[in-house]
């Protein structure tokens, strides 16, 4: 265990490193967002051209009855709903990017944690952003 310890460490990022870091961050946050509006979006469509509107607070499902088939009402309202797609997106990628900025690492004992960094660890060290720091095998 100490040996393995020993031969690996974390080294603080260069800027450039840092914006390398940041940039697929951001890209994995954007296909987080996209993949949450497009589920978000999936499900309201399908449940509300289905008939059926979902009360959240009454925790009750309501139907509804529209003119027109089925394939219409979903060709319909996917098209009026498809903003969602786009507003999640932007609101769930924001929130992913934070999430990953957040993240802190102690660099002595690999102790991760979350918006704390600059305070100090129980064994003794002091967490640091996860994005200003990376892990190198040491030859
Ligand atoms: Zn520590």
């Amino acid at each position: 265990m100490g040996r393995w310890h020993r031969s690996r460490m974390w080294i603080q990022r260069t800027p450039e490193e840092e914006a390398k870091w940041r940039a697929s961050a951001e890209k994995d946050a954007r296909s987080h967002g996209l993949m949450i509006g497009l589920l978000g979006w999936g499900i309201a469509v399908i449940l509300v051209s289905a008939g059926w509107f979902v009360s959240f607070y009454g925790g009750m499902a309501v139907q509804r009855s529209y003119g027109g088939s089925f394939w219409m009402r979903l060709l319909i309202f996917g098209v009026i709903a498809s903003p969602i797609i786009f507003i999640a997106r932007r609101v769930e990628s924001r929130k992913a990017l934070r999430k990953d900025l957040a993240r802190t690492i102690c660099p002595k004992c690999d102790t991760a944690a979350e918006g704390n960094a600059g305070t100090a660890c129980q064994c003794g060290g002091a967490f640091v952003p996860a994005s200003t720091v990376r892990w190198v095998e040491r030859v």
